[in-house]
């Protein structure tokens, strides 16, 4: 670090880097598609929503419904299935508040289970060991885009009974065992949130084959108003309506959407950015002593977060020593067993001992190559300081 930075060109280039830790992608395409919807003068949820929802379909050859955030999607299906008040649902402390969040909004209770520590997933044994009468739905989240032992979660849900709500919010176009996520299984929910994989500036997708499941959410979405999805679809508007349960203000609009159908045209060229970046980050962090890789396969992934364990570090030291060289770091996350909302006496040493070592390097497609060579050469130099 003294020796690269001593030069007076380099604090000119120390002082000029500035490394997000993630970002949205836009082109002109998404500007042009979202000022053609301002022109059209229909905002709501119309044409374009009904585009996206039909090319999300072929992406994933099975039926997608569109809303207005991630944790909406989670929300309604969790809905869908009848999920409600004295009902358990098993899903990992180490997420996304968001995952128990769409829980306790149907008046469930999350029920916080540990983490594999290598892949960062849904521990299935600690999850059997938490099941009760009172478990609906094991919830997946598939952290940093990997599954972990997927098929096992499966095998038992189906042995007791559970319906499996994905959450696959870090995972859109990631595959498991060759297949794409929300292609195969239960439910599978996604978030187009400003920097995933994708996306539509807010906004999530419901996948699943199930008819009745994907009846309900379409009417969930608009207030519970019957059939309304298909009237908005035609440019009309349901006058004469029935309403046979609670709904939402969760629709998706045409803004959205527009930003949405260019960004999934654009997927394929981020995904192959996300991936080389990964590449590049294992290419230098591979066999260190003091940091330990995830235990994901990186050519099945396309990396919504690049996640590494500090084996030996004060974390919050090596935070501050990026951030002064420019890097911005994160947690994914603290752990929802330690929120005020949802604590509870349960004891989870385990996700307790990881959490504590997680590091979020930056990972987006505007990143170069040359950005996470610097990342990484910055992070052996504070390891060995
Ligand atoms: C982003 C995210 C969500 C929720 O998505 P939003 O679109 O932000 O509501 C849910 N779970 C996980 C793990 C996430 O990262």
């Amino acid at each position: 670090m003294e020796e690269e930075y001593s030069s007076m060109e380099g604090l000119v280039d120390l002082q000029k880097r500035s490394i997000r830790l993630s970002k949205s992608v836009i082109g002109e395409e998404e500007k042009k598609a979202v000022s053609n919807v301002l022109d059209s003068e229909y905002l709501g949820m119309g044409r374009d929503v009904q585009l996206f929802e039909k090319n999300l379909t072929s992406f994933f050859r099975r039926e997608a419904v569109c809303v207005n955030t991630g944790t909406s999607a989670l929300h309604l299906a969790l809905q869908a299935l009848g999920v409600g008040p004295g009902d358990e649902v098993l899903v990992q402390s180490l997420t996304y508040v968001a995952s128990f969040q769409a829980i306790s909004a149907t008046g469930a209770r999350p029920v916080p289970c540990e983490i594999d520590s290598g892949s960062i997933t849904l521990d299935v044994n600690d999850a059997k060991k938490r099941l009760t009468e009172h478990t609906r739905v094991v919830m997946p989240v598939h952290y940093a885009g990997g599954m972990g032992d997927l098929d096992e979660i499966y095998d038992f849900a189906l042995e007791n009974g559970l319906r499996v709500v994905e959450d696959a919010a870090h995972a859109f176009g990631c595959s498991y065992k060759g297949k794409k996520v929300g292609s195969f299984g239960d439910i599978a929910c996604f978030s187009f949130d400003g920097i995933k994989n994708i996306t539509s500036g807010e906004g999530g997708a419901i996948v699943t084959d199930d008819d009745e499941i994907l009846q309900k959410v379409r009417d969930a979405r608009l207030l519970g108003v019957e059939k309304d999805t298909h009237k908005r679809y035609s440019g009309e508007r349901s006058w004469d309506f029935d309403v046979k349960m609670q709904g939402w203000r969760y629709h998706m609009n045409n803004i959205m959407a527009a930003i949405g159908n260019e960004q999934l045209k654009k997927f394929p060229v981020f995904a192959e950015k996300r991936k080389e970046l990964m590449k590049r980050y294992y290419h230098h962090l591979l066999n260190l002593d003091s940091i330990e890789l995830l235990n994901h396969d990186p050519d099945y992934i396309v990396p919504h977060i690049f996640v590494i364990k500090l084996k030996k570090h004060d974390r919050a030291r090596v935070r501050e020593y990026l951030e002064m060289v420019g890097i911005q770091t994160g947690v994914h996350y603290k752990s929802n067993h330690h929120l005020s909302f949802y604590s509870n006496e349960v004891l989870l040493p385990v996700t307790d001992e990881i959490s504590s070592q997680l590091l979020t390097l930056p990972m987006h497609p505007d990143l170069t190559l040359s950005d996470v060579d610097y990342i990484c050469t910055q992070l052996k130099s504070c390891l060995v300081s």
